[in-house]
């Protein structure tokens, strides 16, 4: 076994194959060698139970997910990483690395594809740059998934793991709330990184609610009504919902209304029940 955590050997391997850190890929690799056992440790309900990694750098978490699953693919954009990886993963045979951008799968026919029947986890320590679109994109397409356990900016944990209605809470958090509760596991210092970040950072996992608040176009419908009223959050709800849906204000104005809300109320202060509310009274009779 390769000391993936040892900063002596991920020199050594970066030198032999040519391989440089892309800040724009989000490139911090974990050293602390007790960080990757407790993701998976946390991440992973059972042996049967596939993984899919979004990331893998030079696989120290990939390698700690092969010991305790006997299903893992690993999504990784940067081919770069191919020699490196033929090495620190080579003793395993029930790992299979997809060359891909995660954010271009079609999730539902990939999870389909690589996992068969069986249930998957979400284990990754995540590219800080699009922290919010990984975290949309799996909560968006509506595959069943036993967990998400990630490692993201503090920030970002602080964000997913807010009540709705507090200044935190953003789109995201939104998302987050309409498919499951999140915890915040515990806390990452930025030296646990090579190379070291800037912030700190934190591992959250979210569990999916066993009985889903909704079906799938409802959970579409509202995740384009929070969209739309987060991203003009400072203003009125009836504004920003009528310009981010393209609706007339009085029709957004009834449809609060009916869910006891006033006129002046901002779309953050709205709750996971009377966003669904609000969304079944928007697009009734579609
Ligand atoms: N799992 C490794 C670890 O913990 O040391 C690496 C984590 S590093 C924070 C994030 C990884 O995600 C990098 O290897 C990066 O190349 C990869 N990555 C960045 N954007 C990606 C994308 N859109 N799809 C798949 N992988 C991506």
């Amino acid at each position: 076994m390769m000391e993936l955590t040892d900063m002596q050997v991920i020199r050594s391997l970066a030198k032999r194959t040519g391989f440089t850190f892309s800040k724009g890929l989000g490139q911090n690799f974990l050293i602390d060698p007790e960080v990757c056992p407790a993701i998976a440790e946390y991440g992973i309900p059972s042996r049967e139970c596939g993984v899919l990694e979004i990331g893998t750098g030079f696989g120290v978490l990939t390698y700690q997910l092969a010991l305790h699953s006997e299903c893992v693919r690993a999504v990784e954009l940067d081919r770069r990483l191919e020699p490196v990886l033929k090495e620190t993963l080579a003793e395993f045979d029930n790992i299979r690395v997809i060359w891909q951008d995660f954010m271009k799968l079609d999730l539902p026919a990939f999870l389909a594809e690589q996992f068969g029947e069986r249930d998957v986890a979400v284990c990754a320590n995540l590219p800080y740059y699009i922290t919010s679109p990984i975290l949309m994109h799996l909560l968006e397409s509506n595959v069943k998934l036993a967990s998400i356990t990630v490692m993201v900016q503090k920030e970002a944990a602080e964000r997913l793991c807010a009540d709705l209605g507090t200044r935190a809470a953003g789109a995201v958090t939104a998302a987050v709330r309409l498919r499951g509760s999140a915890e915040q596991l515990f806390s990452v210092p930025r030296d646990s990184f090579y190379p070291a970040p800037k912030v700190d950072s934190a591992v959250i996992r979210i569990t999916p609610y066993q009985n889903p608040l909704c079906d799938a176009d409802m959970l579409a419908k509202t995740l384009r009504v929070v969209k739309a009223g987060f991203a003009q959050r400072r203003k009125t709800a009836v504004n920003g919902l009528a310009a981010g849906l393209d609706l007339p204000k009085e029709q957004v104005a009834a449809a609060l209304a009916a869910c006891g809300q006033s006129e002046t109320v901002r779309f953050e202060q709205l709750d996971t029940d009377t966003l669904l509310r609000l969304t079944e009274t928007l697009y009734a009779g579609e």
